[in-house]
């Protein structure tokens, strides 16, 4: 059974208060009876020793019933049995017997205190008497007359004893029960008392416990009086505020790491000892491409990379242990995984990092530093060997002379543009080649453009034909525009076979101003459209070094027009032929978007 607190003390009060009762009632008793006995035992003494002196006293011969009369006198004063036995065992006289009785008694002689008083000269014993049929105290003492000698005996029923000592165990009861009860009001109120502060100390300790899931701030009320829970609610609210500090710090310590976490670009997972997720941040999800944490999913579920696996699984290594592998996606990346020491059977903390763009930067490096050394080798190889054969005699050969020199002029101007090409990019790719971007006219380019190629299109047979809507104004670098409508141009006019035209169109285009380069060439196949600005590419690599090309004009173009915030592509002719368009933004629109005047200085874009 269940009792609470209050129940316990109150059963355990009654239970103490009960003991103490029955074991006072059962001392007071003793003692009691102790006395009462002493004092009967007093009184009989004296008696007896008085009922000795009395049978001196009477006269004559002491026979059977000689001295009954003044025996039963003295039993009746003294409200005492008082017996006078023979040496012989003999009953002279008794005080609770007719004298006509005396005679058909049965011996005393045998009797205990009889015998003990004949012994000792004293007899005492207490013992249930069938003539009285009550409890009785005996006592003897020997009495010696001229005549005769003997036992006077007196006794006592114990039954006026018995009486006191059940009218005390009465009295005692009835005290016991009344302190009982009292003592029991007393105890319920003390219980109830204590087991109210106790239990609100328990609610409020329960409140105060139930804090750590959100209702902070509960606090034990503290009494006016200074008592021992008064003591206890100080120390738990004491106790209570350290809790709440520490949530607190550990709260903001928590927010910390999980914003730091959050805001980590690399992926990061936690794992335990059994190799199952226990932490996962954003950008793991997001390079993952997953869409909620897998927690408590076992990391192979998760990522079924063998390498991965690998090295998760190694112990006892005091370095970090990374793999690197190709996550499918969509979209599909090139992963570094990076595994920190962990000791043995501990949690484990995978850092995943994007290498995609590093990877592909890596690929383009190398692919740049092929092309260029590849490109820069043909003419300067070309040129040795001219040189080499001039040298060996042809500089005396007049005819030949001028087709070798001429060869290394050509090579020599190729391997010029190429440098210039390849610095235009470097510069504008390293943020080197500034632009000030700031509304331009695009008569002031296409005009320099005319000027420069219009010649080489005449050469050529090829038609020059230019619609350009008047006013437009984009927002741009000059010199870079001129430097791309040329690029453009002259691409055109290289591809274009002799009697073909090319174009030039400028029109408002929604906000922007849109340039096309078109011409009646060759065009350019739909596999080679989405390269065709990559670097060093070329549709025709022979050709395109025939004709001088350096592979670098479109990729420049690209460049340039990004830096100036526009886009550039190219799509066939109707008709037969391509078309390359730029769009830029217009200079009215791109004020009314940034609310200011856009000629700021742009660099690394
Ligand atoms: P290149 O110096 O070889 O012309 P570009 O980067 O200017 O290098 O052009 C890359 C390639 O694009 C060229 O090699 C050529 O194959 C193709 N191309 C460029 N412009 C045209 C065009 N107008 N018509 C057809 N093909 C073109």
């Amino acid at each position: 059974m269940n009792l609470g607190i209050r129940g316990k003390l109150f059963a355990i009060s009654l239970a103490l208060i009960t003991l103490a009762a029955l074991a006072s009632g059962a001392l007071v008793e003793t003692v009691m009876r102790g006395l009462l006995l002493e004092q009967v035992r007093g009184e009989l003494e004296r008696l007896s020793s008085a009922a000795a002196e009395t049978l001196l006293l009477i006269p004559g011969p002491l026979e059977v019933g000689s001295a009954q009369a003044v025996i039963t006198r003295l039993g009746k004063r003294a409200n005492l049995r008082v017996t006078v036995i023979g040496s012989d065992g003999r009953v002279f006289a008794d005080s609770s017997l007719p004298v006509e009785e005396l005679k058909t008694v049965e011996n005393h002689g045998l009797r205990p205190e009889v015998l003990q008083a004949i012994r000792s000269g004293r007899g005492v014993t207490t013992r249930y008497s069938t003539t009285v049929q009550a409890d009785m105290m005996y006592m003897a003492v020997p009495f010696e007359r001229p005549d005769s000698q003997g036992v006077v005996r007196v006794s006592r029923s114990l039954s006026e004893v018995d009486a006191l000592i059940s009218h005390m165990r009465w009295l005692l009861t009835a005290a016991v029960v009344l302190g009982l009860l009292v003592a029991i009001v007393m105890g319920a109120l003390a219980s109830y008392f204590a087991s109210r502060s106790l239990v609100e100390l328990v609610n409020r300790a329960r409140a105060v416990a139930s804090a750590a899931r959100g209702a902070r701030g509960e606090r034990l009320r503290v009494g006016a009086d200074e008592d021992e829970l008064a003591g206890l609610a100080g120390s738990f609210n004491q106790m209570a505020d350290e809790l709440d500090r520490s949530f607190e710090t550990l709260s903001q310590e928590r927010d910390l790491s999980r914003a730091i976490l959050e805001n980590l670009t690399d992926g990061v997972l936690a794992l335990d000892a059994q190799a199952c997720v226990t932490e996962m941040n954003g950008a793991a999800l997001r390079l993952l491409g997953i869409e909620r944490a897998p927690f408590g999913a076992p990391l192979i579920e998760v990522l079924r990379v063998p390498a991965l696996l690998e090295i998760v699984s190694q112990r006892g290594t005091k370095e970090n242990a990374s793999a690197e592998f190709v996550w499918p996606g969509p979209p599909r990346r090139t992963l570094l995984a990076t595994v920190t020491p962990q000791p043995a059977r501990g949690p484990r903390v995978v850092v995943l990092r994007d290498i995609t763009e590093l990877r592909r930067l890596e690929l383009m490096r190398r692919d740049f530093v092929a092309n260029a050394s590849h490109e820069l080798r043909t003419p300067v190889s070309i040129i040795s060997a001219n040189v080499e054969t001039l040298a060996a005699g042809a500089l005396s050969d007049p005819s030949r002379a001028a087709e070798f020199l001429g060869a290394v002029q050509r090579n020599a101007e190729r391997l010029s543009r190429l440098v210039n090409d390849l610095l235009d990019l470097s510069r504008i790719e390293d943020g080197s080649h500034t632009l000030s971007l700031k509304p331009t006219s695009i008569e002031g380019p296409v005009g320099a453009v005319l000027d420069l190629l219009e010649s080489r299109a005449q050469e050529k047979q090829i038609a020059f034909e230019i619609a350009v809507d008047e006013d437009l104004v984009v927002v741009g670098d000059s010199s870079a525009l001129e430097h791309v409508l040329v690029n453009l141009v002259d691409n055109a006019i290289k591809y274009t076979p002799a009697g073909g035209a090319v174009g030039i169109v400028a029109k408002h285009d929604a906000g922007h101003v849109l340039l096309e380069v078109w011409d009646t060439g060759p065009g350019v196949p739909e596999s080679h459209r989405a390269r065709l600005f990559e670097r060093f590419y070329r549709v025709d690599p022979g050709r395109s070094r025939d004709m001088g090309g350096t592979g670098l004009g479109l990729s420049i173009v690209k460049h340039l027009v990004e830096t100036m915030r526009g886009t550039v592509h190219m799509r066939p002719r109707e008709g037969g032929g391509s078309v390359f368009w730029v769009r830029l933004p217009a200079a009215a629109e791109e004020r009314s978007l940034n609310g200011k005047d856009a000629s700021e200085p742009l660099g690394s874009e």
